[in-house]
């Protein structure tokens, strides 16, 4: 009886995660729904200003299942893990180039703390990229009123890199700390409530582990740690 409690409970888990889905994804549908069926009526015999207006909602529809199937194939896809070796410096600095323009739109300006040591570390370069861009995407959105994100990256200990992303926005209020990350959770209007949950399973697929620390007024911390490459891992690599 046990057995079959557990079972019923990891199912009810995914069912959790399908309605989640479900739900996210009829609500743009619906829309679009509403809008096609608005085009067919007689009235749609209107300005031509109006079908602008209306492909236009129905656009924005269409991006936000794309938004929502794109964050989630991250599961789907059985990953053909092709690791690779990447030096976190370059790593930030790559993500930093990408997001620089969008954060200097919001007054926002990114600054990068690296060591003088290199941390090469195997991974998966594109998903890990995602993870910093997720991460810093966040940091850009909770800033409203402009400010710094600092990213620096440090040893963790002798083993492990830790690559952190600080920003100065208003923290996460403590009642909220405990829903961050569950998949669908989101305070933006915009937001898919994805990023967070997604990014965390791409860090622990390779072995790390993402914290986030906030203090109310203050700002939020994300730590991401990944182990570094061993000599072994070079060897097998090269293979
Ligand atoms: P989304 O960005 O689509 O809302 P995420 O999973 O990336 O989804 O983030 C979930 C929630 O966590 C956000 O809606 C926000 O409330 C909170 N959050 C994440 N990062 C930060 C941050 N740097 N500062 C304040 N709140 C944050
Ligand atoms: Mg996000």
């Amino acid at each position: 009886a046990e057995e079959l409690l557990i079972k019923s409970e990891r199912l009810s888990a995914v069912g959790q995660l399908a309605a989640g889905i479900a739900h996210e994804i009829r609500n743009p549908l619906t829309v679009l729904k509403g809008f096609v069926q608005l085009m067919q009526s007689p009235v749609a015999q209107s300005p031509e200003t109006k079908t602008a207006f209306y492909l236009g909602v129905m656009k924005g529809e269409f991006d936000r299942i794309e938004l929502i199937l794109n964050e989630l194939l991250v599961f789907a896809k059985p990953t053909e893990r092709l690791l690779e070796r990447y030096d976190c410096a370059e790593l930030v600095e790559d993500v930093i180039h990408l997001m620089t323009p969008e954060a200097n739109l919001r007054n926002i300006v990114i600054l990068h703390r690296v060591a003088s040591e290199s941390y090469p570390i195997l991974c998966e370069k594109n998903r890990m990229k995602q993870v910093l861009v997720n991460v810093i995407k966040n940091a850009i959105e909770a800033m409203t009123a402009g400010g710094d994100i600092v990213v620096g990256v440090t040893a963790a200990n002798e083993d492990s890199v830790s690559i952190l992303v600080r920003d100065s926005g208003p923290g996460i209020p403590d009642g909220e700390m405990a829903r961050i990350g569950e998949p669908f959770y989101t305070t933006k209007n915009t937001g898919t409530g994805l990023g967070l949950m997604v990014s965390r399973k791409i860090v622990e697929a390779h072995q790390g582990v993402l914290n986030i620390y906030s203090t109310q007024g203050k700002g939020t911390e994300v730590e991401i740690i990944i182990p570094k490459v061993t000599s072994d891992d070079e060897k097998s690599a090269v293979r």
